[in-house]
């Protein structure tokens, strides 16, 4: 029924979203069935066949173990004849970013161990997302007795311990801060023991993907869903982070008063790690930047001498053809002010016009559900990008990546980047996320097959944002 002729799918993304809002279409995720209409031609991509079979298959079982049940009294009293195993999801303190990728990650472990994943509704991911599964419900009941996770359960570190005996509940503390039992989740040995334990609980910040195409129990199935494994993240996320309709409705109306009818999208985001104070604009990342986008021809250089612009026929090009509208994404203000009045006040050396856009500038992270909602839309703007253009070792830059499914150029503006003589920016290795944290020789030798271990060496590389961490390719 959707029509592509028109080369950004525009028109039918318009036509769909509003007759389908004005009809009151009984259709409980809208976003599922647009937003592949808003992303670049050559980033719409279908599911690959081996993944959305064990997705289905995956959701049946989701249902079939959630019937009937009481999570609360399922998990208070664990019933010996039940067949189903359990993964519990809470979001813990982090970003938005990071809570999505710990979310990803949980989920795609959840598929592999067949474990159904139960998500704490009281965090905000619940609050921007579609129901992914059909058929039942991944979030737990409000009263989920989630206190005692945080009292009672064994965490690794302590099964190592004090023995595995009896032990029905483990807690999975995958954070940064990890400590040496706890990475032993990474161990061949640690998940066949994992397999007999009910209920498991995952608290985690990181993206862990990567890591789960080292491990031998899981490498070859991972394979078969993934033929590309510079997609991962992008085919999970627009399986589980589709808007709900409230959010969707504003990204749409956003995207179509700004961004849709120029000519090309740039999406860039800036995002300063590592500096004492977050808050400030950062002229030198400002000078990197700017290098960055003009060199790479992602904008166009200024004339600053002569104030014509070259002239150009009116009468043949409209000046929307002509039109590069850029979202500027950023805790800070002053990047996007910065960048609209330089092109403001200058002509575009091409003749070329550049529009400047920015929806929030919320100065710091304070964690709040509105803060949240802000990111999402962005992320979820800058995806539908042409190009983009994201910060070194964020993972709010990651995520709007991989639902674009866009090769960024990576800004090198993290740290002490002015004094260590990097470029400006590289282009990315891979589309997929970085995994920061891998803890990679957290297990005793374990030896991988020969095929497994030459797989690794060629889909699985340093990131360029962090050199101990781990990118699929
Ligand atoms: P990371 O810290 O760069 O890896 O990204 P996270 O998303 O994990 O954490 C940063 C948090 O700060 C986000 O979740 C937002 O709440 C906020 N934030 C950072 N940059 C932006 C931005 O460009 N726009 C908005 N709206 N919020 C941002």
């Amino acid at each position: 029924k959707l029509t592509l002729s028109d080369p950004q799918g525009t028109h039918a993304a318009f036509d769909e979203h509003y007759t389908s809002t004005e009809m009151g279409r009984s259709s409980n995720c809208l976003s599922r069935q647009e937003h592949s209409l808003f992303h670049k031609a050559s980033a719409r991509l279908g599911m690959p066949a081996e993944l959305s079979f064990a997705l289905a298959k995956y959701e049946e079982m989701h249902k079939r173990c959630s019937q009937d049940k009481n999570w609360t009294h399922a998990f208070s009293n664990p019933d010996p004849a039940d067949t189903c195993d359990y993964l519990l999801y809470t979001e813990g303190p982090a970003g938005l970013g990071n809570r999505l990728l710990s979310l990803a990650s949980a989920f795609l472990f959840a598929v592999l161990t067949n474990r159904v994943i139960l998500v704490d509704r009281s965090g905000d991911i619940p609050e921007l997302v579609c129901e992914p599964l059909s058929g039942s419900s991944w979030l737990l009941p409000a009263d989920f007795p989630f206190e005692k996770l945080d009292h009672s359960v064994p965490k690794l570190r302590e099964a190592y311990k004090e023995g595995w005996n009896d032990t029905k509940v483990i807690y999975l503390y995958l954070r940064e801060d990890q400590n040496g039992d706890d990475r032993q989740f990474f161990c061949t040995a640690t998940q066949q023991k994992l397999e007999s334990i009910k209920w498991l609980a995952w608290n985690s910040n990181q993206y862990y993907i990567p890591r789960f195409f080292t491990l031998a129990p899981f490498w070859q199935q991972l394979v078969q869903l993934f033929p590309d494994v510079s997609l991962v993240f992008t085919h999970l996320s627009r399986y589980l982070f589709l808007p709900n309709n409230s959010i969707w409705d504003r990204i749409v109306r956003i995207h179509l008063s700004y961004f849709s009818s120029a000519q090309k999208r740039l999406g860039l985001q800036v995002r300063l790690h590592s500096r004492g104070d977050l808050s400030e604009f950062y002229p030198p990342a400002y000078t990197q930047i700017m290098n960055c986008l003009i060199n790479n021809e992602l904008l166009p250089n200024v004339s600053t001498t002569n104030s014509m612009a070259p002239s150009f026929n009116h009468k043949q090009q409209k000046p929307t053809e002509r039109t590069t509208s850029v979202l500027v994404a950023s805790l800070q203000f002053k990047y996007y002010e910065e960048i609209r009045i330089l092109y403001m006040n200058n002509p575009a050396q091409d003749g070329k016009f550049v529009q400047v856009h920015s929806l929030s500038h919320e100065g710091r992270e304070w964690h709040s559900l509105d803060q949240d909602i802000k990111a999402f839309i962005e992320m979820w703007l800058l995806s539908f990008s042409d190009e983009i253009a994201t910060s070194s070792w964020s993972t709010f830059g990651y995520v709007a990546q991989g639902l674009g499914a866009i090769t960024p150029h990576l800004l090198n503006i993290r740290g002490d980047f002015e004094k260590n003589g990097l470029p400006s920016c590289v282009v990315g290795q891979s589309i997929d996320p970085c995994n920061h944290f891998p803890f990679m020789n957290s297990c005793e030798s374990e030896s991988l097959s020969s095929e497994h271990s030459q797989w690794i060496q060629q889909h699985i590389k340093p990131c360029q944002d962090e050199g101990n961490g781990l990118q699929l390719v």
